[in-house]
């Protein structure tokens, strides 16, 4: 690990002034960032540590919807209980990653921020890796894709978003609030994360010189009818080959509204927008949840050892959706 300086900050604003200096990163839980720094893939020279600071608050909004802080702990978010009985899908998807001992560690904003776990980016005798030297290539390219994308990947990179959480918030219509010198800005989940493009080593739309300070849920509209399902090599502590998050408002057997997000497919949690609008407006059954799940993969391009993701992909969307509906 490279030698960095190392700060406490006293306040968010210090954190913020702070964050204006090259080359520094905010400390958190550590759970990823601390990883990169061992590895030599993250070379800050100044780490600021907020683990301290007053944002690890759950809270009930006046409109009804809830704000989780940055800070606050994967595990006291999944277990809060507002967040379990109003946002179950949130918890599930909490509960599904990582392991007790990193989600006592991890939080909200840390775990929006995380890097893919593409093994090309992690290992630096790999030369060639876009995101984390621009412009040297993608050792995955040629590689092994096992676990990479099969949706919105590009020609510089192939790599997918590990997160469990942000899918769950995409599906729930969560929103990110950052701040920065230039005050508070508001970012829905869907524009969060990017794709790769032609800036791969881009993960998030956060500037450089933005702290996420909290995330803020809408009013429950999908507790009684979602679910989240994770396809993985083993039951505990893997990342997702494929996971889905269904979340639907059904009135009178009718599907109303409907979002169904897949995980471990792409370079940001994929929202599939043609499974939604197959589903809107039907009676929900097994045959419109298969109709949904046909939809979700239109568009696939597997790459060489991930093409088993793709019949995985319509599986797992059919069967989130049957457990959502109560069919399964
Ligand atoms: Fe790097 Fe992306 Fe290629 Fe992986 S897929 S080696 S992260 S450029």
């Amino acid at each position: 690990m490279r030698a960095f300086d190392y700060r406490r900050a006293q306040s968010i604003d210090d954190a913020i002034e702070a964050l204006a200096r090259p080359d520094t990163r905010l400390l958190a839980g550590g759970t990823n960032l601390v990883d990169l720094m061992k590895a030599y893939v993250v070379q800050p020279v100044h780490l600021i540590d907020i683990g301290r600071l007053p944002l690890a608050q759950i809270v009930t909004l006046p409109d009804g919807g809830v704000r989780i802080g940055a800070l606050a702990r994967n595990s006291d978010t999944a277990n809060d209980p507002v967040i379990r009985e109003r946002y179950p899908l949130l918890s599930q998807a909490l509960v599904a990653g990582a392991s007790p001992q990193l989600r006592n560690m991890a939080t909200v904003g840390g775990n929006l921020l995380q890097r893919t776990r593409c093994h090309y980016f992690y290992d630096t005798a790999y030369g060639a890796c876009n995101k984390r030297r621009p412009g040297s290539g993608c050792a995955a390219m040629t590689g092994f894709t096992r676990q990479h994308a099969i949706f919105g990947a590009s020609e510089l990179c192939i790599a997918t978003h590990p997160s469990d959480m942000a899918v769950a918030l995409t599906a729930l219509d969560a929103v990110v609030v950052a701040r920065s010198p230039r005050g508070e800005r508001r970012i829905a989940m869907t524009d969060f994360h990017r794709l790769p493009g032609t800036t791969p080593e881009r993960d998030s739309n956060l500037a450089r010189d933005e702290m996420i300070v909290a995330v803020e849920l809408p009013p429950a509209r999908f507790s009684r009818n979602s679910h989240y399902l994770k396809v993985r090599d083993r039951a505990s502590y893997a990342f997702a080959l494929v996971s889905v998050a269904a979340a639907l408002e059904v009135t009178d057997g009718v599907v109303r509204d409907a979002r169904i997000v897949l995980g471990g497919v792409a370079h940001k949690p994929w929202r599939a927008q043609a499974a939604e609008r197959a589903l809107t407006g039907r009676a929900l059954d097994r045959t419109a949840a298969a109709a949904a799940a046909d939809a979700s993969i239109a568009g696939a391009r597997p790459i060489r050892d991930n093409a088993f993701k793709v019949p995985l992909a319509q599986r797992t969307v059919a069967r989130a959706l049957e457990t959502a509906g109560g069919l399964a």
